[in-house]
């Protein structure tokens, strides 16, 4: 809740606004996010699998337990 007093507002000696909402403009997130799932069979943590990042060239994969590359 909120209270603003205004003295002297025209006729009346003062105003009150009582119970002001202040709608805020919610902010527009751009993401490039995306769900973690493996690069092999698709399948992420929902799927209740666990999804590991392996670093292969230049590029960050994902992998689930199944499909993790061996050395
Ligand atoms: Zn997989």
């Amino acid at each position: 809740m909120s209270q603003i007093l205004i003295p002297d507002f025209g006729r009346s000696t003062s105003l009150l606004y009582q119970d002001l909402y202040f709608a805020k403009k919610k902010p527009v997130v751009h993401t490039t996010v995306s769900e973690a799932a493996c690069t092999v069979c698709q399948k992420g943590l929902d799927d209740g699998m666990s999804i590991t990042a392996k670093r292969i060239g230049l590029h960050l994969r994902l992998f689930c337990q199944y499909h993790f590359p061996q050395e």
